[in-house]
């Protein structure tokens, strides 16, 4: 037995560390303990930009250990199984450890084998992606050789993902640098998407339109990569029916450059515990982020089971929501009276060097303005805010239990 806490957190990413360092500020003598594998933390919105050639990556990765809050165990194990109904988490050593509280933050699983040939094509012959930290540089490597008569694929998977901006960032990234380089118009840039359009928000959505026709670049909604065939540089998709989704054919291209956003999914331990969803994820109240059968379970970021868009911006509004709503409920049993999420998001959308849209909205879709100026245009200022601004906060201010 590997012992019981108080509280315990499943996940040491941005999620698990922000609600452990909010805990500790609120009450020191608190029990809590992280379970995390990791010896690495990353900052995993620095990797377009890395991806792009404008961010050191290095710097968006740092010891765990310097970001586990004081005071706070850090069970260095991965967690193989959940058991809510007998407050038990089992390690994948086979250890057990229970609790008296749990918060799942394990984030979201990157199903790589769902791709027919990518584990082997990835990270060479133009293959590339920016959901790995050892991956985004090579986005760049391939970035820069593109020549006149080349083709650039991005795609977008079927599933929910992290971070659903980032298969467009990248895109616009990539014209811009074509563009700088004389090469708009003599490279292809194509985005590949199942869905059916840009993007869900109707303001952002247009300026985003505005965008892509400054760059002449093609979208293809409806369709999904399915295999990737390294050797010949040839990328397999299905052809959906806008209508029933259906596979209706298949599309083959060949590439110079696809930077791939990965199929995702819930951990698949999450999946196959008693605290899961339908669909996987934690079965948490979207607005409380309470367990709806296990009073005493919480979940927030990408593992949670609320339906808004996936991204640390979420958690930063989750987590004082949770912290509140999980100290409530140890000291009264019951939750408070007016700590609830909308479902507010925000993705910080690059549409070239040296500019970005902002765009943040709540479960609804509808515009969730947190600054007081007009981010539906992109602008120089938010691109400050990208690279200088936020990963400042998230080291300093987030991780800390401040921001
Ligand atoms: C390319 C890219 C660009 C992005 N851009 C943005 C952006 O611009 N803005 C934004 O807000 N967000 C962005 N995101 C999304 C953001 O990084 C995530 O939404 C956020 O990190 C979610 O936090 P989390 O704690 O839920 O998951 P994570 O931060 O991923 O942490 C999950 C943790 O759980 C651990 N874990 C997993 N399995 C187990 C297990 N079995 N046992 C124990 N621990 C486990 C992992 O090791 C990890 O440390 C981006 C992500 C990517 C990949």
């Amino acid at each position: 037995m590997a012992g019981h806490h108080n509280i315990l957190i499943i996940g040491g990413g941005t999620a698990g560390i922000t609600v452990a360092a909010q805990l500790k500020l609120k009450d020191r003598s608190l029990d809590v303990a992280i379970i995390e594998p990791s010896e690495a933390h990353y900052y995993q919105p620095a990797w377009t930009l890395v991806g792009a050639g404008t961010f050191d990556q290095e710097s968006t990765r740092k010891p765990e250990a310097d970001y586990i809050p004081k005071g706070v165990t850090w069970i260095k194990e991965r967690v193989a199984s959940i058991t809510a109904s007998d407050n038990k988490v089992r390690l994948e050593s086979g250890e057990d450890v229970t609790y008296d509280y749990l918060v799942v933050a394990a984030g979201i699983q990157i199903d790589w084998a769902k791709v027919k040939g990518l584990p082997e094509a990835l990270g060479k012959g133009g293959v590339c992606s920016n959901y790995l930290y050892e991956q985004a540089p090579y986005t760049w490597e391939v970035l820069k050789s593109l020549k006149a008569g080349d083709k650039a694929f991005f795609t977008q998977p079927n599933t929910p993902i992290k971070c659903g901006g980032a298969p467009q960032k990248i895109m616009w990234l990539t014209a811009d640098h074509l563009r700088q380089n004389g090469l708009q118009g003599k490279v292809d840039v194509e985005m590949m998407s199942p869905g059916t359009m840009l993007f869900g928000v109707e303001v952002f959505r247009n300026a985003l339109l505005k965008v892509q026709a400054r760059y002449g670049a093609k979208w293809s909604h409806h369709t999904n990569l399915v295999e990737i065939r390294g050797d010949k540089n040839e990328a397999v998709f299905d052809l959906l029916d806008p209508e029933t989704g259906a596979v209706t054919g298949q599309r083959v291209e060949r590439y110079n450059m696809i930077h791939i956003v990965p199929p995702q999914s819930a951990p698949d331990f999450i999946k196959q515990s008693d605290v899961a969803n339908a669909e996987g994820w934690v079965e948490v109240d979207k607005n409380t982020l309470q367990h709806t059968r296990f009073a005493n379970v919480f979940s927030l970021g990408d593992s949670a089971g609320t339906p808004n868009a996936k991204t640390g911006a979420a958690v930063r509004k989750q987590a004082p929501i949770m912290v509140a709503n999980l100290l409530r409920v140890m000291k009264e049993n019951k939750l408070t009276d007016d700590k609830r999420y909308h479902g507010y998001t925000s993705c910080p959308l690059t549409t070239g060097y040296g500019e970005m849209l902002l765009a943040e909205f709540d479960y609804d879709n509808n515009p969730d303005p947190s600054l007081p100026i007009d981010t539906t245009k992109p602008r120089w200022s938010m691109w400050i805010l990208k690279k200088y601004i936020l990963p400042t906060l998230y080291w300093k201010g987030m991780l800390r239990g401040r921001a």
